[in-house]
């Protein structure tokens, strides 16, 4: 996730003391957002959550999240017709019209990636690194995969944690330069707060999140929520 805090003359930030936050009543039914009902991500979910899952099984519930993630935000993809001949007769079939991206912001959004590339194995990986710059809060991009050609008709964004929302909303901005068709959002866990930016700042995004919060603590961190995303895909702690 980008970095969203900093320290002011040599004292810790703690960027969410203070800061009013709206509850999830408030944000759960905004237009475009989604979040899953499914009673297999739910249980996939308190694995997930539980902080004695160690990182080789948290990965791969990541990934197994992302893959329903992925097939719940890729329900009304646009189809095209495709003539094939099956072994008995000729038809005509329908495959995906144009391109899929995806779009794993680094690092924590490369375990949801791989779920996306489980689903629709020949998805584009547009790999994004974005940093806060400390003094402007501009995002600056440190590492970009996105390829000069485009030719998608979606492109997916996706990050574990949509706490402040600020990498979220960077992201979409930077993919918003590519001009795609269009873009969504998709992550695990959210908090009424991020949630409530995001949907602001982009309300033509949709929003795909396997569950709703309750709020974040002083830090940024959501609560429940289950701890650093990206140190428990990749043990470093
Ligand atoms: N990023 C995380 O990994 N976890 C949080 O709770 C918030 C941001």
């Amino acid at each position: 996730m980008a970095e969203t805090s900093t320290s002011s003359g040599g004292r810790p930030s703690l960027p969410m003391q203070g800061v009013p936050q709206p509850s999830r009543e408030e944000v759960m039914r905004l237009p475009r957002v989604h979040i899953s009902s499914h009673p297999v991500m739910k249980h996939k979910m308190t694995a997930l959550r539980d902080k004695n899952t160690p990182p080789p099984a948290f990965y791969n519930l990541v990934k197994e999240i992302g893959a329903l993630l992925a097939y719940e935000a890729t329900s009304d993809l646009a189809l095209e017709q495709h003539m094939i001949e099956t072994p008995m007769a000729p038809m005509i079939g329908e495959r995906l019209a144009g391109g899929i991206g995806v779009t794993p912001i680094l690092r924590a959004g490369l375990g949801l990636a791989e779920g996306f590339r489980q689903v629709i194995p020949d998805v584009q990986v547009w790999h994004l690194g974005l940093r806060r710059d400390e003094h402007t809060l501009e995002a600056m991009e440190y590492y970009n995969q996105l390829p000069h050609k485009v030719d998608l008709q979606v492109c997916y964004a996706v990050d574990p944690m949509l706490a402040t929302g600020g990498s979220a909303i960077d992201a979409i901005n930077v993919l918003k330069r590519r001009n795609i068709p269009r873009l969504c959002y998709v992550g695990i866990i959210a908090a009424p707060y991020g949630l409530l930016k995001l949907s602001q700042t982009h309300p033509d995004v949709d929003i795909y999140i396997a569950a709703l919060d309750e709020s974040l603590n002083d830090i940024g961190y959501i609560v429940p929520g289950l701890g650093d995303a990206g140190d428990r895909q990749f043990g470093t702690f």
